[in-house]
């Protein structure tokens, strides 16, 4: 496709792209496909010529406002590229039982959380082939007759695995989901030359009303697929602290497994149960919902369990209140205001195993009005700055395996006149992740410099921290990114 038409006409307005200053560690398939960048589409999809017909016709629908080409597909792929009877039978190509091992923990991660199932190729006409490749990628959805998934050198990882077979069971890549201008920027100035196809809006993704946008999907990109230099994101989440939950290749979100149980598990359950917060009837129990990361619960009213010693249910009052956790393992906590109330809080520190997309230890945190959503992550660069929630509930978990696995909250009922927050401990968290590089792409950093350079003023720091060196950083880093503009 041509690069030369813009991808995203109404992109971001007032920030140039700017170097990042972290090294960011490709955990997704694009980073093991460089080789067949020119065989596959985005990155790693192989498709019909039907479907990249179709590809090309929202293209030009997009630049021209008209389509010709009947659109059939409603779905995420059409009934004609489901896979029949739930059942995805299969071939290894290669003998290798170790890569064979691979590709069958890939498989357990759908079969555990749908009723999807694969099954070693009998008579069946259509199947999927695994071969060792050139690399990692598949077919999209049931295309007939034998069809390709290729888990090639450098795609050793089970979420690698778990992507393709999300391709083969029928999804596109999260990010060119028809709303996704809502949610990401895409950085043209840094992507390769002549991939920017790569990039383009699906219009068929549709009838999935019930499944929100998800960063944390399996099926996302990561943050710098297609750049041409690596100094640069080509992705950009619109919300920054969402920049680093994007790019896990760790585990199926809530919503992947979601979209395949509409797809193919929605007549199981015969009988309809209330669940709460985006929960729908578990296709392996009817009696039970399947809920969203962070809630469970029969209707996932509840929070799941948590390791001894951590997590809870906290209660937001008109007065600042900290959470400090410093516990390892599975912690959940929610914050609740009253009905009609917002809870106003600030994340001051998380230290957790850095990673340019933390997946493994993190602090997640979901504020919006959509818990179906993943919420936005932190593992070593806490994003700084006041967040207000858009219900009255506040999710926050952390998962570690490891040390550290600390982070500091506060919280308050969020009012006009907030009392002033109480002194944080100064150990650095949240102001070395400004100097590491990571303003808000949102307008974070200013409001952070406004709001909380006075404070910081006011407050009485250990002297061999030379704070007012450090402020001057600050206030000469936030003059020179205004005048930039
Ligand atoms: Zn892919």
């Amino acid at each position: 496709m041509s690069e030369k038409v813009p991808l995203t006409p109404k992109r971001r307005s007032n920030f140039p792209s700017q170097p990042i200053k972290y090294r960011i560690v490709d955990h997704t398939e694009y980073a093991a496909n460089k080789k067949i960048l020119n065989e596959v589409f985005e990155s790693d999809m192989v498709l019909t010529r039907d479907q990249m017909l179709d590809v090309i016709e929202d293209f030009k629908t997009r630049i021209n406002g008209t389509s010709h080409r009947r659109r059939r597909r409603k779905a995420i792929v059409g009934n004609n590229l489901r896979w029949i009877n739930r059942t995805i039978p299969y071939e290894f190509k290669d003998k290798d039982n170790k890569w064979q091992e691979l590709i069958r923990n890939g498989i357990q991660k759908w079969e555990a959380e749908t009723c999807l199932r694969f099954k070693t190729k009998g008579l069946e006409k259509d199947y999927i082939e695994f071969l060792k490749g050139g690399g990692c990628y598949s077919s999209v959805g049931r295309i007939g007759g034998r069809q390709y998934t290729s888990i090639g050198f450098g795609c050793e990882g089970v979420g690698i695995v778990a992507h393709e077979l999300g391709h083969a069971i029928g999804f596109w890549h999260e990010q060119s989901r028809p709303d996704r201008d809502k949610y990401i920027n895409i950085n043209e100035d840094h992507i390769y030359r002549g991939t920017k196809g790569n990039f383009e809006k699906r219009k068929d993704i549709e009838g999935l009303k019930d499944v929100p946008y998800d960063f944390g999907s399996i099926m996302h990109y990561g943050p710098q697929a297609f750049t041409d230099d690596y100094k640069y994101t080509t992705i950009e989440t619109k919300d920054h602290r969402y920049q680093h939950t994007i790019g896990q290749r760790q585990d199926l979100s809530f919503t992947d497994i979601k979209q395949a149980n509409l797809l193919y598990c929605n007549d199981i359950c015969k009988n309809q149960i209330s669940c709460q917060y985006g929960g729908y009837p578990n296709p392996h129990d009817c009696t039970k919902c399947k809920c969203p990361a962070g809630l469970a619960g029969v209707l996932c009213e509840s929070l799941p369990i948590s390791t001894f010693g951590c997590g809870g249910e906290l209660f937001a009052t008109a007065v600042w209140q900290t959470l400090t956790n410093t516990i390892e393992g599975e912690c959940f906590w929610r914050i609740n205001a009253p009905t009609n109330q917002r809870i106003h809080f600030e994340v001051l520190e998380a230290n957790f195993e850095c990673d340019s997309s933390c997946a493994e230890n993190y602090l997640e945190i979901k504020h919006t009005d959509n818990f179906q959503r993943t919420g936005f992550r932190q593992c070593c660069n806490a994003a700084p700055g006041p967040i207000i929630s858009q219900q009255n509930q506040v999710l926050v978990f952390s998962r570690s395996s490891k040390p550290s696995a600390n982070f500091t909250i506060r919280y308050i009922i969020d009012s006009e006149n907030l009392p002033p927050p109480p002194l944080a401990a100064w150990r650095g968290g949240g102001f070395t992740s400004l100097f590491g590089g990571e303003t808000g792409i949102d307008n974070t950093f200013e409001t952070y410099i406004i709001k909380e350079l006075p404070k910081a003023l006011k407050n009485d720091r250990p002297a061999d921290r030379k704070p007012l060196d450090t402020l001057q950083t600050l206030i000469s880093t936030f003059l020179r990114s205004t005048r930039t503009r």
